[in-house]
């Protein structure tokens, strides 16, 4: 997964693209309501006049003509709130219309990216990746703890694997209502093919049709973009995933541990997911590690953030996918 600075440019250029709009719209009302109503532009051309006047005085601290122009101008707008009313017109008529009004269409706030503009690339990203198939694929709609043995069970917990299967699903569910409100992150861990990819796939969909910004990655391509973006300054592509990795409402880390491993993979790992955590922004990591590999393939300090802040998910069963490509080819038969 990856964004080109040229679609980057792209967003960019949409927010343009509404600015325009919107300044067609407004200027569209303008007319009209200037034509309906001749007088409502002369009150526009007393308050343009008065407004420079009130300057003026402001800068000569000059108080009384202050005063006594700002209640003119007060006067003034308040008949043409009335006019517009009387003409029928909805009183925001003449109101600039955003999509956005946060950033004022703009992509930004106070020159950090508006959480429109993180949404608008994480869906870019997910449409150009094959993902978006993926998530129609596989949603809590389509969830089903069928594939998993009421009879398979742990032997360290003595739950059998639908009822771990089911508690996980009910988690994932209140990740994803109390999402925005409570920072919750999730670590789901387990042998291959249990669902561990498929549950982060149903919070992904989930959080991206509520408007959030959701980044998927697996771990090795994760760490790829943090090393060009270490090693390479002046690679722009990655700087600007690089941000997105920190600055997303959701990351999703998947197949952790599947990646190369060394000293600086480590420490890159550790600051990605302290730095999240310290701006209470959520995570999802998967992996098929157990709890001690992942001890031992990454620092203390990267073991203990995951330990205690993230709600620890250990899926069992038999590999669901085979199950699923069974049942697929009994249907077909
Ligand atoms: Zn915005």
């Amino acid at each position: 997964m990856g964004l080109k600075n040229s679609q980057y440019q792209e967003i960019m250029r949409s927010y343009e693209q509404k600015q325009f709009r919107s300044h067609d719209i407004l200027t569209r009302h303008y007319k009209e309501v200037y034509a309906k109503l001749p007088e409502f532009q002369s009150l526009d051309d007393s308050i343009g006049i008065l407004s420079v006047q009130y300057g003026k005085k402001l800068l000569n601290g000059d108080n009384n003509a202050v005063a006594s122009l700002k209640e003119e101008l007060a006067i003034l707008r308040s008949s043409k709130k009335a006019l517009l009313k009387s003409a029928g017109f909805p009183a925001d008529y003449l109101e600039p219309v955003y999509e956005c009004p946060d950033c004022k269409d703009t992509g930004y706030i106070n020159g950090r990216k508006c959480h429109c503009f993180k949404k608008a690339v994480s869906r870019l990203l997910y449409s150009q990746s094959n993902l978006c198939g993926i998530l129609s694929l596989e949603n809590f709609d389509t969830f089903s703890s069928d594939y998993y043995s009421p009879n398979f069970i742990d032997p360290k917990s003595g739950r059998s694997a639908r009822d771990i299967i089911e508690d996980a699903f009910l988690t994932c569910k209140d990740f994803v209502r109390t999402f925005g409100k409570e920072h919750k992150n999730l670590f789901f861990y387990g042998d291959v093919g249990v669902g561990k990819t498929f549950l982060s796939n149903c919070i992904a969909r989930d959080l991206m049709e509520a408007g959030f910004s959701v980044l998927y990655f697996s771990a090795p391509a994760l760490f790829n973009i943090l090393a060009q973006h270490t090693f390479d300054k002046n690679n722009i592509d990655a700087r600007h995933m690089y941000e997105f990795i920190y600055d997303c409402d959701l990351l999703i880390i998947d197949d952790l541990g599947t990646e190369y491993t060394n000293t600086f993979v480590s420490s890159q790992f550790f600051s990605c997911i302290n730095e999240r955590l310290l701006s209470r922004r959520s995570t999802v990591i998967s992996t098929n590690l157990s709890l001690d590999s992942l001890a031992d393939l990454y620092t203390e300090r990267a073991f203990s953030r995951i330990t205690s802040n993230y709600i620890l998910l250990k899926l069992i069963g038999d590999d669901i996918r085979i199950k699923k490509k069974l049942q697929k080819k009994e249907e077909q038969q």
